[in-house]
């Protein structure tokens, strides 16, 4: 009897455990970020024939695009219906109605429609300055803002690898002096991606950290200049006043502040979008790097950044690792927020 039970026992457990796997299984598979190498095989999956089933809940944009026009012939409801899938999927509305505007234009029966749509996607964004602008006779600093818990920290580790393997001398400046452990989260980053975190004094203020970190990069020779700075938010004015400070003084340091990059966390949406808007007015912000695009975070928060911004994302964060930053490109881009 009670071998029979201990066989139940076993049996159940060694069935619940399978069905687990595969859910887990599936759910990372859901999850998987193809390359955003902007090769043809992602292109291909984007171009596929219209695809006729129903709906479901995980389905991405692209097939409940596809869904939606299954029929002959979309009427002024399937065009409304395409322009809220839009701005479901994070898409500001200006640009949803925009591009809905022009695909009624383009639209010919039988036409892939998730297929024009990454289209009109690449006609937005495929304009776009998206490079880094970096000189290579002379230091460049690279300015990071953006408010706490965006991933200004992550990213400035993730960009710093990027720069090594071209073969740049990057160096890093804690001008967080506001959190406790952010010299030490630095230094972590510093340590993984070889670049060189500059020392600096207990207590020192931003500027004074940016202006020391400028003067000894300039001297030793550096190609790069990441500086990281504070994200509070409650604080407002002091804050903005404290990062025009911090550019300020690299200036005055001598040194060119090749690029100010805005990190915003993808997962918050239109209001990380209205957050952002600050910074974007008080410095002069040239690209954002679009972060935590990895998770649930619906990527069409690229085109509501570019609409209420005015400033290309030039980066993409899709993980903690160190190697889970792409530069920005738009095809790519396209493809993969349509192919599934
Ligand atoms: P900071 O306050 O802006 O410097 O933000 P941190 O760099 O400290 O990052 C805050 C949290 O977000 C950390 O737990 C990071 O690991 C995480 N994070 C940053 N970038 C990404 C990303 O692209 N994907 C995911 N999943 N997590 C990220
Ligand atoms: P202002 O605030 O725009 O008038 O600029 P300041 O010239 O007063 O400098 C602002 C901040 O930059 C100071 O609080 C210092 O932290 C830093 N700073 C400016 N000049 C120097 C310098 O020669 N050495 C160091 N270590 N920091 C400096
Ligand atoms: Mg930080």
């Amino acid at each position: 009897m009670g071998v029979v039970l201990a066989i139940v026992a076993v049996a159940l457990i060694v069935s619940v455990a399978a069905v687990l796997l595969v859910r887990g299984h599936r759910a990372r598979a859901a999850r998987e970020v193809p390359p955003l190498s902007g090769s043809g095989d992602a292109a291909q999956t984007t171009r596929a024939a219209p695809r006729t089933h129903v709906p479901s809940r995980d389905d991405g944009l692209g097939a409940r695009i596809r869904s939606l026009f299954a029929k002959a012939d979309p009427g002024d409801e399937d065009w409304g219906e395409l322009e809220q899938l839009l701005v479901r999927a994070d898409v500001g509305p200006g640009t949803a109605s925009r591009m809905v505007t022009d695909l009624r234009e383009r639209w010919i029966p039988g036409a892939d429609p998730a297929s024009l749509v990454a289209d009109e996607v690449v006609t937005l964004l495929g304009g776009d300055d998206t490079g880094l602008h970096l000189p290579g006779d002379r230091l460049a600093v690279i300015m990071v803002v953006g408010v706490n818990g965006a991933g200004k920290t992550t990213t400035i580790g993730k960009l710093a690898a990027h720069l090594a393997r071209q073969g740049r001398k990057v160096a890093l400046a804690g001008s967080d002096t506001f959190r406790a452990a952010a010299f030490e989260q630095l230094d972590v980053w510093a340590q993984r991606s070889g670049a060189h975190l500059v020392s600096q004094a207990r207590g020192a203020d931003p500027g004074a950290v940016a202006f020391d970190a400028a003067t000894s990069s300039i001297a030793k020779g550096f190609d790069v200049l990441i500086v990281d700075t504070a994200g509070r938010l409650h604080t407002k004015t002091p804050l903005m006043d404290e990062l025009a400070k911090v550019r300020r003084v690299i200036e005055k340091a001598g040194a060119h502040v090749a690029e100010t990059l805005l990190v915003l966390d993808a997962t918050t949406g239109q209001n990380g979008i209205a957050q952002a808007r600050a910074f974007a007015g008080a410095v002069a912000v040239t690209g954002v790097a679009l972060t935590k695009l990895d998770g649930t975070a619906k990527g069409g928060v690229v085109l509501a950044v570019r609409e209420q911004l005015g400033v290309p994302v030039k980066m993409i964060g899709i993980g903690e690792g160190i190697g889970d930053l792409q530069m920005f490109e738009a095809t790519a881009f396209a493809d993969r927020l349509l192919a599934s």
